[in-house]
């Protein structure tokens, strides 16, 4: 907010008066020409443009033809006298101040000009100040509104054509609805909106909330966070409009209005963003070739069921495999052929693992199947199962092939090398004894 001193204050208001009286188009119906010259004398310096009517029909044409921003009427006029024209001007237009000038100053006569709508009244003859002062003051009411007006056009622009959907609502009834948000509901007006839905509540489900998983609506979910207004929610809802039902994580921010009991919403699209993170995530995490977790993963994923097994004691197995002389696959038939048995390989072994079991492409030829909750023995059966299904399996153009297992199990407080290498000296030997075997780790 500017601070202006009193003097300032008082400068900027008349200048604002003087700027706002030279922006108006000033219609003047007079039938008597010299009343019009000494309008015309008075006000033509100061105002944008007068237009003259001279007599009451003919004003009424001008006001048509025109717009003007004011008009000052005779009374008595032949045809259409400035009663009847003015009630016929306000049919038209409720707010344009209509001022008369009359020789007459009877209350009766005011009263009637009063109830059709005129705003005030100049006295015959006229004087300078008097004129000057009166329609000053509608100037600046004029050109105030016309301020309002352009402020409020340029509002609902910004908030129409933002991108962002924006709602007021005291949390549960939505009272205001910006245009793209209507349009994402493929809504016309929010009339319609009114009339397909009362609160908030019967568009918006929740889905995704963090820890607590107990079932809310959008209301009670506002209603915990509203305080929270500096923060950024991330939100994912549901959308119930029409017959289509659209999932949409959102960006949310808010902010109470002040002095009400009301808030300003911002949604703010990012389903395609968090879409993006989540693909952009999954690329950098998973090998491209098989579509299971890449090394870069498995690591993480080992260096946390480590932290599990130290935590509850649960035993912690890990198998590694690799297929057996795989060069010669590639050789004989070539890399793609080759690229073709890892890709049926993984699709096989998946089958037979759980859930909780970490599958990863360790290298080139060579897989690890990380077993929580699984001891030596188990790993075993899963292992020997494993290479079971793979020995039998026809595969499209090799036909054949087999793997080489080997297997450790976590020790107490050891790292997460050691225990690799104990199952890697196992595969080593599963290779040596004559491949397709599994082979446990020395104990
Ligand atoms: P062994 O039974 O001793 O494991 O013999 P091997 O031939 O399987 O072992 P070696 O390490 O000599 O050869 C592995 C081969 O795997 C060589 C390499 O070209 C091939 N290979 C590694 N990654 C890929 C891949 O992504 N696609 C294809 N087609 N071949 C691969
Ligand atoms: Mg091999
Ligand atoms: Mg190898």
């Amino acid at each position: 907010m500017i601070n202006l001193d009193k003097q300032t204050k008082f400068e900027n208001y008349f200048n604002k008066t003087e700027d706002a009286l030279s922006q108006m188009r000033i219609l003047i119906v007079e039938d008597d020409a010299d009343s019009v010259m000494i309008l015309q004398a008075m006000l033509g310096k100061k105002a944008r443009e007068i237009i003259v009517g001279v007599d009451g029909i003919d004003g009424l044409q001008k006001f048509r033809e025109t717009k003007p921003d004011m008009v000052i009427t005779d009374i008595d006029m032949p045809g259409l006298d400035g009663l009847q024209l003015s009630f016929e001007i306000r049919q038209h237009d409720s707010q344009i101040p209509i001022i008369i000038s009359t020789a007459h100053s009877n209350e009766e006569f005011l009263l009637k000009a009063i109830n059709i709508g005129i705003n005030d009244y100049i006295v015959k003859p006229f004087h300078k100040n008097e004129l000057l002062m009166v329609v000053s003051r509608f100037a600046r009411i004029v050109y105030q509104n016309r301020e309002i007006e352009h402020q409020r056009t340029l509002i609902q622009l910004m908030l129409d054509k933002n991108p962002t959907y924006i709602i007021i609502s005291d949390g549960i009834f939505p009272l205001y609805m910006n245009h793209s948000f209507l349009n994402f509901l493929n809504l016309e007006s929010y009339e319609q909106f009114r009339s397909m839905h009362e609160t908030l509540d019967s568009i918006f489900v929740p889905i995704s909330h963090g820890i607590d998983s107990l079932p809310f609506t959008f209301s009670e979910w506002f209603n915990a966070r509203k305080d929270d207004y500096d923060e950024e929610h991330y939100l994912q809802l549901k959308i119930h409009c029409g017959p289509e039902e659209k999932t949409t994580t959102f960006l949310l921010h808010f902010f109470p209005i002040p002095n009400e009991d009301r808030y300003i919403l911002f949604f703010t699209d990012v389903t395609y963003l968090i879409a993006e993170k989540d693909h952009y995530r999954s690329l950098s995490t998973t090998d491209p070739l098989t579509g299971i977790t890449n090394r870069k993963l498995y690591e993480q994923e080992l260096s946390m069921e480590i932290v599990k097994h130290e935590r509850y004691g649960n035993p912690l197995t890990m198998i590694i495999f690799d297929i057996d002389h795989f060069k010669l696959v590639n050789d004989t038939y070539g890399h793609s052929a080759g690229d073709s048995v890892l890709i049926e390989l993984t699709r096989l072994v998946r089958e037979h693992i759980r859930k909780t079991d970490i599958f990863a492409r360790f290298g080139g030829e060579e897989f690890i199947v990380l077993t929580p909750d699984c001891d030596l023995d188990c790993a075993r059966k899963l292992a020997e199962k494993i290479r079971e299904t793979v020995e039998e399996h026809t595969f499209s153009i090799v036909k054949t092939i087999t793997c080489s297992f080997g297997i450790a199990t976590l020790r107490k407080g050891e790292s997460k090398q050691a225990m690799f290498e104990r199952a890697d000296a196992a595969v080593y030997l599963a290779k040596t004894n004559g491949r397709n075997r599994v082979e446990v780790e020395n104990a």
